[in-house]
């Protein structure tokens, strides 16, 4: 097949995501109503397989590590490459104060921790249906596609819960993608960037990151008896105070964070109790700081505790390692992504401390993970900044986050484009 033929593949598929665009629309309006949270996307992954079927995608796996979906596209055209294609598709524990009119009011009562309201905070529905559209346009030209087009839909990217197992590597692990030897992985995520602009940094442009759970076990005691018993909380509130000191004992040029965010206390108002049970995460841009920031977070839990008498537990689970978009990688996208979206609307964002497993896709796979802009926002000076009159800068994981409907289409473009050049590549 011809360059010419590659063209005019390319202008034909993007003819019909223009065609497409509605109905993508009226999925991810439906999906952004019905949020399910980490490993609970049974009705999520039903929709996504059945949208597969109808589409006549040749091959459509379920059930893997939970509710993970892949569908198998097999061009009609030789050629060895075979592009993996991603989306992940699970919501937050997080009310909806979008203000759109198909705004969750779903409540899942059986989470562990729950009740919580659910709802797509992060914006993956919109990568779910951006993948479908994707697929649903390439397999109209099927016969036209030189190799295989791998679509995994992912669950519980957003850690599954603390006694389950989920997410990227659980499904490389069951065997998701056994078989099919991918020559590429390829991803995008949501952002509060200005509409339809493309972000992508070579080099380590999402972080490395692990949850950490440090208990510090005391003794139970009447709460006017302190003295009788041994009291978890001061060692608690020493090492929240003690994390600020983290920071000054790594290199300030390299980007780390240490975030406690809940605590289970099992005492009252007249019970000191057995123990307390720290919650957090860590989060930097390389495997070496997070190696050497883990080894500070134990080093100053156990050495709290064991100053008020007690003794911590410190575990660090749910290790994900950073996105690297390789120089060589982000090389043979970029004009994929320039013909998508033009060479002004391609930019290099600052790295950030936000973690996606893709990463084990990327660096079982090569390819790269890229952010695409779907707020009312531009850049002035460098810096992004809210339109007059627009719906602001919202981030993700917050009540009110947005994405714009019309951006969509253009995730559907990168995917298929991306997907095409590199299976032309392949030849
Ligand atoms: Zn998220
Ligand atoms: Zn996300």
């Amino acid at each position: 097949m011809t360059a010419d033929s590659r063209t005019q593949l390319l202008a034909d598929l993007d003819r019909r995501v223009a065609a497409t665009a509605p109905d993508m629309v009226s999925w991810r309006h439906h999906l952004h109503a019905h949020p399910e949270l980490s490993n609970r996307e049974e009705k999520t992954a039903s929709f996504v397989a059945e949208s597969l079927r109808s589409m006549g995608v040749d091959d459509v796996r379920t059930g893997i590590a939970g509710h993970g979906v892949v569908g198998v596209l097999r061009g009609g055209q030789a050629g060895d490459g075979v592009v993996v294609l991603r989306a992940d598709m699970d919501a937050l524990p997080v009310p909806d104060e979008s203000g759109v009119d198909f705004a969750s009011h779903a409540v899942d009562d059986t989470y562990p921790g729950g009740p919580f309201p659910v709802s797509h905070a992060c914006g993956h529905d919109c990568h779910t249906a951006m993948l479908l559209g994707a697929m649903r346009v390439l397999c109209e030209h099927a016969d036209r596609i030189p190799g295989t087009v791998v679509s995994v839909f992912q669950p519980a990217e957003e850690g599954a819960p603390i006694n389950e197992v989920g997410g990227a590597k659980a499904m490389l692990e069951a065997g998701a993608l056994k078989g099919l030897d991918p020559t590429m992985a390829f991803g995008m995520h949501v952002q509060p960037y200005p509409k339809g602009m493309v972000s992508i940094l070579s080099g380590n442009q999402f972080a490395a990151s692990c949850m950490v759970r440090i208990t510090i076990i005391g003794e139970q005691v009447h709460g006017s008896t302190p003295w009788q018993g041994l009291d978890p909380m001061p060692a608690v509130g020493a090492i929240l105070t003690g994390i600020g000191q983290i920071y000054r004992r790594n290199d300030a040029a390299d980007a780390l964070t240490v975030s406690i965010g809940h605590l289970d206390d099992v005492g009252r108002f007249n019970v000191i109790g057995r123990k307390v049970t720290m919650w957090g995460t860590i989060r930097s841009l390389t495997d070496t700081v997070m190696a050497q920031a883990q080894q500070q977070v134990r080093q100053l839990a156990e050495g709290s505790a064991a100053a008020m008498g007690c003794r911590a537990e410190v575990e660090f689970l749910q290790p994900v390692p950073a996105v690297t978009n390789t120089p060589e990688w982000v090389d043979s996208v970029s004009q994929s992504l320039t013909e998508v979206v033009g060479t002004d609307n391609v930019f290099e964002p600052a790295p950030t401390l936000g973690y996606d497993d893709v990463s084990e896709f990327v660096n079982a796979y090569g390819g790269v993970y890229v952010g695409l802009g779907v707020q009312d926002t531009h850049f002035v000076d460098g810096q992004v900044v809210p339109i007059e009159g627009g719906r602001g800068i919202v981030p993700n994981h917050h009540p009110a986050f947005y994405a714009d409907d019309e951006t969509l289409a253009t995730g559907v473009r990168l995917h298929t484009h991306v997907a095409v050049d590199h299976l032309w590549s392949h030849i």
